[in-house]
């Protein structure tokens, strides 16, 4: 079995334009800023074993504002330079919809294409969405600080990117130890 990180998308893989308080999409290739600060991190994941999965809600697909075609564009560049192995995408402009954001919907697409352990994976976000998928699916959930964190529960907060990172690693490393133990 494989274990996961999932990341939000927006925000943590790609830089992200926030208006009127919420972190906006880039609808076009040209507006898609990879997050390079983010490349030694996920190289430190990716050599522990974990693959790296983007999960992104995408309603502006259903909008006609994007295409499938420029989002694709956009995740080989997160597969060329950060090494991430999938994107799940959300195309629906319905919130209620099972693979729309914070139903856990995309997550378990991504574990059985994957074959994930997801007890073993872990969720990094700045939004309470993911936290909240995290919870009903038995992953641990990593929440980097923000104003979009909300009152749901989630397993960890860390102040920045780093942090989270070094977070996975310290619970990763001391559950094998505990597991190897029994
Ligand atoms: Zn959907």
């Amino acid at each position: 079995m494989t274990a996961a990180v999932f990341f939000e998308r927006d925000g943590l893989l790609n830089l992200c334009e926030t208006q009127q308080g919420r972190p906006m999409s880039p609808l076009r290739l040209d507006q898609f800023h990879v997050n390079r600060a983010a490349a030694p991190l996920l190289a430190r994941l990716k050599r522990m074993g974990f693959l790296l999965i983007g999960t992104t809600n995408q309603p502006a697909v259903a909008r006609g504002e994007v295409t499938r075609d420029e989002l694709r564009l956009m995740h080989d560049l997160l597969h060329r330079e950060l090494m991430v192995d999938d994107v799940m995408i959300c195309p629906h402009d319905d919130e209620t919809h099972p693979c729309h954001k914070p139903q856990p919907g995309m997550f378990l697409e991504a574990a059985f294409r994957w074959r994930l352990d997801m007890e073993w994976s872990f969720v990094i976000s700045n939004k309470w969405e993911d936290a909240k998928a995290a919870q009903a699916l038995g992953c641990t959930s990593v929440m980097i600080e923000s104003p979009w964190l909300g009152d749901d529960p989630h397993d960890f907060v860390v102040p920045d990117f780093p942090a989270a990172i070094a977070k996975i690693e310290y619970l990763a490393t001391t559950l094998r130890r505990k597991r190897r133990a029994v």
